[in-house]
């Protein structure tokens, strides 16, 4: 498949999980904005060694750098790709327009309060970081970590305020995204409601159809 897939969805939507499957069976590989900064530091590339300038002083990587991340990253990849976590804004669809030809935005949608649900369960382990959710995935003990034996807390992230909080910035950003692949013709909706696997059948029949 060499298709240029945007990923959308919102925190708990489960789009991780799902990025994952799709690259490793359509052969796919995945662009995630947050992994091309890290590598990009870690190697000391030229745009690493700029992000990593504003990164330490506590700010914001501008959007050209970002932009230029993913255009190198685009340009070296053959065949098809999935955007995760990029665009972010209207303005980084257009100037992304410029460079690569986007196929498809699959777009999953989940029920606001499924997703406080979802995100409200997740737990932590304080001493080695492993995450677990109450329903999906929980630990053989309540409140201990099945790896190491420390003790599962619930993150400030994964509160119900704070929840309801990222979702209403993530919809905001998403929705100017949404017109604007709707205006084109390539923005495909999918239930994200159900199981990991059904919800995979239908992204999977989103992106084929
Ligand atoms: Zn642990």
């Amino acid at each position: 498949m060499d298709k240029k897939i945007v990923l959308l969805g919102p925190p708990g939507s489960g789009k991780g999980t799902q990025t994952e499957r799709l690259c490793a069976e359509l052969k796919l590989t995945k662009i995630s904005t947050g992994d091309l900064l890290r590598e990009a530091v870690r190697n000391n590339t030229p745009l690493g060694v700029k992000a990593k300038g504003y990164m330490d002083a506590g700010r914001l990587v501008p959007n050209e750098l970002v932009v230029d991340l993913v255009k190198e990253k685009i340009k070296c990849v053959e065949g098809g790709v999935i955007l995760d976590g990029f665009p972010r804004s209207l303005e980084q669809a257009e100037l992304l327009d410029r460079f690569a030809k986007v196929d498809l935005a699959v777009d999953i949608e989940v029920n606001e309060d499924n997703l406080v649900r979802r995100l409200t369960l997740r737990r932590t382990c304080r001493s080695c970081n492993a995450v677990y959710h109450l329903e999906f995935n929980p630990p053989k003990v309540e409140s201990i970590c099945d790896k190491c034996g420390g003790e599962l807390f619930q993150r400030s992230d994964d509160t119900e305020r704070t929840v309801r909080e990222r979702l209403k910035v993530y919809k905001e950003q998403t929705l100017p995204l949404t017109k604007y692949y709707s205006k084109k013709g390539i923005l495909r909706k999918v239930d994200g409601e159900g199981d990991i696997g059904t919800v995979y059948q239908r992204v999977l029949k989103a992106i084929k159809g």
